[in-house]
């Protein structure tokens, strides 16, 4: 139960029995998305710099959600001043928004957004499993690949074990931040409602849940302390690669987001300055 960290801030709080991240689970990745997490991470794919492109697709995407929700009147958290009482991580009116945050002294490379967010329920399964199509597609076609060169009947041509084209064609996801990363952290906070008297057994009352995974096989899941300050939305940490420290450099993650972020339809910081 105590995992030794200390809590994510240093707010001291009245609560000090929330002081460190709790109803701690270590979970186990379903087997396909082992797979593919073992193919992306040992990938000797060139275009790592497609992780960026999926993480803020993600966010754009989460936005997205977030307004068609505001749109069909579900209830949102961020639709009152001050949910439940603290005045803490409600989001209050947060705009629309992508920030990303690079630092090269701990190398880490943070992309946020102000999005639906997920409970916990959902990042178990949408970050444990793979749900999305491409994904399984991937995995499939490496799976396929791979007994047709065994038996010697591939003759494409251009088989790569180590998915160098592919992981492109297919695009895996939020998996491609494990290309970049030999960790990664999300923490995330939805910004819909959910009542147990609605029939959810999912309580986001308790606040946000922070995801962490070394692509390894297993991840865990924490609920912060709920007077953490965490707006509504999602914030993914990667953990950069020692070799991959050029992802923590401002000026080439620039680079790349103006490749890919002119069709983004939420505004995008880099560290604080609009991209
Ligand atoms: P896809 O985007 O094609 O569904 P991904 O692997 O990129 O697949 O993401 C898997 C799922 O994880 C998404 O469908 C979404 O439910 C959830 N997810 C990922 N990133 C975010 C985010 N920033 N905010 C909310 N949900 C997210
Ligand atoms: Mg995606």
């Amino acid at each position: 139960r105590d995992n030794g960290k200390p809590a994510e801030d240093g707010d001291e709080d009245d609560d000090n029995d929330d002081a460190v991240p709790r109803e701690r689970e270590d979970m186990e990745f379903q087997a396909e998305t082992r797979q593919l997490l073992d193919i992306v991470t040992h990938s000797l794919y060139t275009d790592r710099e497609v992780f960026l492109r999926e993480l803020v697709s993600n966010a754009s995407d989460a936005l997205e959600k977030l307004r068609h929700s505001r749109a069909a009147g579900s209830g949102c958290h961020d639709d009152d001043d001050d949910y439940d009482g603290s005045n803490v991580g409600d989001g209050g009116s947060s705009p629309l928004e992508i920030r990303i945050e690079t630092d090269e002294a701990s190398n880490t490379l943070t992309i946020t957004d102000t999005g639906i967010g997920m409970t916990r329920t959902e990042m178990i399964s949408n970050l444990g499993t793979i749900a999305r199509s491409g994904s399984k597609a991937f995995v499939e076609s490496m799976r396929v690949r791979g007994e047709a060169q065994r038996s010697g009947t591939d003759a494409s041509g251009d088989v790569d074990p180590f998915g160098r084209g592919i992981i492109g064609k297919f695009g895996v996801g939020f998996y491609s931040g494990f290309m970049v990363a030999d960790k990664v952290d999300v923490r995330s906070r939805s910004a819909i409602k959910r009542r147990k008297d609605d029939g959810n057994d999912d309580d986001d009352d308790r606040g946000a849940v922070l995801w962490e995974s070394t692509g390894t096989g297993r991840y865990s899941l924490s609920t912060l302390d709920r007077n953490v300050r965490q707006d509504r939305g999602t914030s993914v940490v990667l953990h950069l690669k020692p070799d991959m420290a050029q992802y923590s450099d401002e000026r080439t993650v620039e680079a790349i987001l103006k490749k890919y972020s002119n069709f983004v339809g939420f505004p995008i910081y880099l560290n604080g300055n609009r991209v």
